[in-house]
């Protein structure tokens, strides 16, 4: 604010060395993200931006005035061209790693599948082959499918 360094306070307390009484807070921001249920199956998409073979759920940021269970229907139109129908919550779990609080939702929906340009490639996967992950979204799927009576094996991310 006042251009001044920033200074640890406390373990994990960032304020401004001056005056101006800046605290750098670093919240998380909160991300949805959606088990997309279609045809009976789940959709797991790969992000051209990632380098490995990995299929996660659609996710995106929240924005500025918008509901968390309307970003999760916004996003599965914009990243799938699918009509989702109404969000129900699965949970909330943080995600440290990329300071990111992930709200997760299920929904069904219905069309024809078309990736935007931030996804190259999914697969529809039956809830029972489902294969869940160890960070907060991979969490979702797996309350999901423990909520249908799944337990999914859980893979280890490198
Ligand atoms: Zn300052």
């Amino acid at each position: 604010m006042c251009a001044a360094p920033l200074f640890e306070k406390a373990p994990g307390r960032i304020e401004c060395s001056m005056a101006c009484g800046f605290v750098n807070y670093d919240n998380p921001t909160p991300v949805a993200a959606v088990v997309v249920e279609y045809q009976g199956s789940i959709v797991l998409a790969h992000n051209r931006a990632w380098k490995g073979d990995f299929y996660g759920l659609i996710t995106g940021f929240v924005d500025h005035g918008e509901g968390p269970a309307e970003c999760a229907v916004r996003e599965v139109k914009e990243e799938l061209d699918l009509d989702a129908e109404p969000p129900s919550l699965i949970g909330v779990y943080p995600f440290e790693q990329l300071n990111q609080v992930i709200i997760g939702y299920h929904v069904r929906a219905a069309g024809d599948i078309t990736l935007n340009e931030e996804l190259d490639r999914y697969q529809l996967v039956s809830p029972d082959e489902c294969v869940a992950w160890s960070t907060g979204t991979g969490f979702a799927l797996r309350d999901w499918l423990r909520s249908k009576g799944i337990e999914p094996e859980m893979m280890k991310l490198p």
